[in-house]
């Protein structure tokens, strides 16, 4: 085996750095060591390089698979600046003839491709025909239909390493959950010795969740505000042009909007502009980002809710990257929960069910009192402490009121019931409210059947969202709700539960819970 000794001169001598970053280095070592990784990174942690600098040292060639064609071919050019010799199979590409002739030959270090290559018999035909030192998948998460982008096509990458069961899988991926990560393993048969993820803590950057109240005026005020380059995420095409124009006139600064209905010469422009500046917004859609690298972005402004706590996490995450203190605000409103409910029903059991895990992971987000840090890592499984002291929650509590009781007499009702009934028939049972489903289980009999007070009824929802948020009720797959993490000790009273309680004036509609 290599020791840091052997593998820092190669670290530097194709990439110029002098030291690895995070658990780069540990990546490299299993991948150089033969053995198959799941490796969960955030963005900008470097993922590129845990695969390019092995391909560079292995015989034989690294087939990377990438789901966009245009990302890949930015990796691709920045690993040709690096002297790695390396090419693209798709059918955007015009040298395929000679990309083919350089594979069989042993020529090429990294050999690009998509997904959907994978089920192609010509294709397992010319990897046969050369040497593969490792398959490398980008965006590993696309394989899982818990995964916030499934990919079908993903799917059929299995059977194609299994015919090369010899080479070592590298997956990689930015964003994905407990349940998504042991997923992919199982999909792509990586062994869950082989899962790998670093810390996903962004100190640098301070968050902020508000409801949005005049969206325009508090975009505007954030303007005016905050210096530096910043980015504005808005739900659609339209409002990225509306709100780019009008906050342009408003404030004096340069904002230009970005989103894939532009021109691509408009789009390419705006970029280049963006990434130039030292003082640009960009109002854009979730198109805006990938690939792009400017690490000195100071903030990160959502329009809207974003689409999970993955994409706000990765969206988010692109301030900051110098290190330099950056904040994330979001403006939300219940409105965009009761259309991402609504577009729920128009999807397949199979999608709908992992949409509506991460619609309610984000609603505990944007609701709780507590600190929005330690929700979004411990959403990535990480352990961190209570309060972060770098996120509004924390710097400036917000209305509450005492939930312990309620949460008490909530956590027995869905103990009591067997823990498998969602909110909505707990909420009965505790209310006294009997229907058939009630009186036929006997719940109208248990001693928490109409133990909720009726000043205490409108605590009940921000109460389960901020028990759900803490994870100490948890849905299983069929939306029953179980006790999970410190649920014990709130029974017992050893920990209080502080709510957000609902705002003066407006309307709770996302409690419907539509499907
Ligand atoms: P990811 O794919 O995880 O988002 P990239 O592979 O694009 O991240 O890397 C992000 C940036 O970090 C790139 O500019 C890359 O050159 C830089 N980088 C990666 N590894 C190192 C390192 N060990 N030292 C310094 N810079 C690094
Ligand atoms: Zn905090």
């Amino acid at each position: 085996m290599l020791d840091s000794a052997e593998l820092l001169p190669a670290l530097h001598t194709t990439f110029g750095f002098s030291a690895f970053r995070g658990v780069q280095e540990q990546v490299v070592r299993r991948v150089l060591a033969g053995q198959s990784t799941l490796a969960v990174m955030p963005t900008g942690a470097g993922k590129s390089l845990t695969y390019q600098l092995p391909a560079t040292m292995m015989p034989g060639t690294c087939v990377v698979i990438s789901p966009l064609i245009a990302l890949m071919h930015d990796q691709l050019r920045s690993a040709e600046a690096n002297g790695i010799r390396a090419a693209s199979l798709t059918s955007a590409d015009s040298n395929r003839e000679e990309t083919i002739d350089r594979f069989r030959a042993g020529e090429l270090d990294l050999l690009y491709v998509a997904p959907e290559r994978a089920s192609q018999s010509h294709f397992r035909e010319l990897l046969n025909a050369g040497q593969i030192s490792l398959f490398a998948i980008d965006e590993a998460h696309c394989v899982s239909e818990w995964g916030h982008d499934f990919r079908p096509d993903y799917r059929a990458l299995r059977p194609l390493m299994d015919s090369f069961a010899q080479v070592p899988r590298l997956a990689l991926t930015a964003t994905a959950d407990a349940h998504t990560r042991a997923d992919v393993l199982a999909q792509l048969g990586i062994d869950a010795a082989g899962l790998i993820v670093a810390g996903f803590d962004r100190p640098n950057i301070r968050y902020a969740i508000r409801h949005r109240q005049g969206g325009f005026t508090q975009l505007r005020d954030l303007l005016k505000e905050q210096p530096g380059p910043g980015i504005i995420y808005a739900p659609t095409r339209r409002k990225v042009e509306d709100l780019a124009q009008k906050l342009g006139e408003a404030t004096g600064r340069r904002v230009l909007p970005y989103h894939a209905g532009l021109p691509a010469e408009q789009r390419a422009a705006n970029q280049s502009a963006f990434v130039a500046s030292e003082d640009m917004v960009m109002v854009a859609t979730v198109a805006f980002g990938m690939g792009i690298d400017k690490p000195d972005v100071r903030f990160v402004a959502h329009a809207g809710v974003p689409k999970s706590i993955e994409s706000y996490y990765q969206e988010t995450g692109r301030a900051g990257r110098d290190g330099d203190d950056s904040v994330a605000v979001m403006f939300w409103a219940p409105a965009d929960f009761v259309l991402a409910r609504e577009r729920l029903s128009e999807m397949d059991e199979s999608r709908r069910k992992g949409e509506r895990t991460r619609l309610d992971a984000l609603s505990a987000l944007v609701e709780s009192p507590s600190c929005r840090r330690a929700i979004l890592l411990r959403h990535f499984g990480e352990s961190p402490p209570e309060k972060c002291g770098n996120c509004d929650n924390c710097l400036e509590a917000p209305g509450v009121a005492d939930g312990s009781v309620v949460a008490q007499k909530l956590l027995s009702a869905a103990y009591r019931t067997g823990q498998s009934f969602g909110i909505g028939h707990l909420e009965k049972v505790l209310s006294g409210i009997s229907d058939d489903r009630i009186v036929q289980r006997g719940h109208d009999r248990l001693t928490v059947f109409g133990i909720l007070e009726s000043e205490e009824a409108r605590l009940l929802k921000p109460v389960a969202r901020a028990l759900q948020a803490r994870g100490a009720l948890v849905a299983n797959e069929h939306g029953g709700l179980m006790l999970a993490g410190d649920a014990r000790a709130i029974l017992t009273g050893d920990v209080m539960l502080p709510v957000v309680l609902p705002p003066q004036g407006e309307k709770r509609s996302r409690g419907s819970r539509g499907n």
